[in-house]
């Protein structure tokens, strides 16, 4: 490296630019590129590409921590055989976002507890999110309740326009929502808000015929759900409880093994006869 150089400098101004990723590495890759003799373009390339990947980890690291979704719920963790109504191509499909985030479109999980809407819609957020997307998680009454401190501050509108830089707000267990009036007029105004602009995931176990318990007055469900369902998908996760089902089936293997354990090896072992139920 030549000895006029002035490296403080550079710092300076790399910070003045706004490049601290590049201010980290450029001297090792300025000594790489000498000893190894790269040309300059390929240099000023490789200083680039790796500002810009720190900048994309950086930025999926803050909306991580902004987003609250549930630790440990991936796509790649979720078994799909379990819910067969649901394909695993129309989730990735959806996890590219372009097609109904851009328009405020919506998405709606509906199934009994168990089924593992939380951890699929989750999921789905933490694959959008590493696309880029914006998105918070929110457990529905947490959320009612923050919005009715707001309301009681008379800021409820900025609270629900501050919602808006998220592409997507999942609202998980919408229909535990007590029915109180107060409580639901907030949401009412956030639905209407969010309306054809910015995308809702909602999963709920009460089918929509149901939803009237959330809102006391049925105008006001026959509107919200109007908002919502307009454009939306609909996934049913009608599947038992996979909790239940999971913790069965160790049942049924603890059943089975010592039978086998204790079965001296070449002799043949007639099959076993049904499980009483
Ligand atoms: P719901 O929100 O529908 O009540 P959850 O998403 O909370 O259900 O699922 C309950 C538990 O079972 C969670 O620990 C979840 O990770 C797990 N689970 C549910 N469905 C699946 C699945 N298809 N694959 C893997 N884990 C699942
Ligand atoms: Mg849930």
């Amino acid at each position: 490296m030549s000895h006029d150089f002035d490296a403080t400098r550079l710092s300076l101004l790399l910070n003045d630019l706004r490049l601290p990723a590049i201010k980290q590495i450029w001297s090792s890759f300025a000594e790489r590129s000498d000893t190894e003799g790269w040309p300059a373009a390929r240099l000023l390339m490789a200083l680039a590409e790796h500002e810009i990947a720190e900048r994309d980890r950086r930025r999926v690291e803050r909306h991580l921590r902004e987003a609250r979704l549930l630790p440990g719920k991936t796509l790649e963790n979720f078994d799909f055989d379990a819910v067969p109504m649901v394909s695993r191509a129309h989730v990735s499909a959806l996890c590219a976002g372009d097609g109904w985030l851009r328009n405020g479109a919506n998405l709606i999980l509906l199934g009994p507890p168990g089924g593992g809407k939380s951890h699929l819609s989750s999921a789905i957020g933490l694959s959008l999110l590493e696309t880029g997307w914006k998105v918070l998680f929110a457990r529905t009454t947490d959320l009612v309740q923050r919005l009715q401190v707001a309301r009681r501050e008379l800021a409820l509108e900025s609270a629900i326009n501050r919602l808006h830089r998220f592409d997507l707000l999942i609202l998980d267990d919408f229909a535990y929502v007590s029915k109180n009036q107060a409580e639901t007029s907030v949401l009412f105004e956030l639905i209407s808000a969010r309306y054809e602009n910015r995308s809702l995931l909602i999963t709920a176990n009460q089918p929509f015929g149901d939803w009237n318990k959330v809102f006391p007055d049925p105008a006001m469900t026959l509107a919200a759900v109007d908002r919502l369902v307009h454009h939306s998908t609909i996934l049913e996760l009608n599947v038992e409880s996979y909790r239940r089902r999971t913790a069965l089936e160790r049942k049924q293997q603890g059943k089975g093994r010592p039978a086998t354990m204790a079965t001296p090896k070449n002799v043949s072992v007639p099959p076993r006869p049904e499980d009483p139920q």
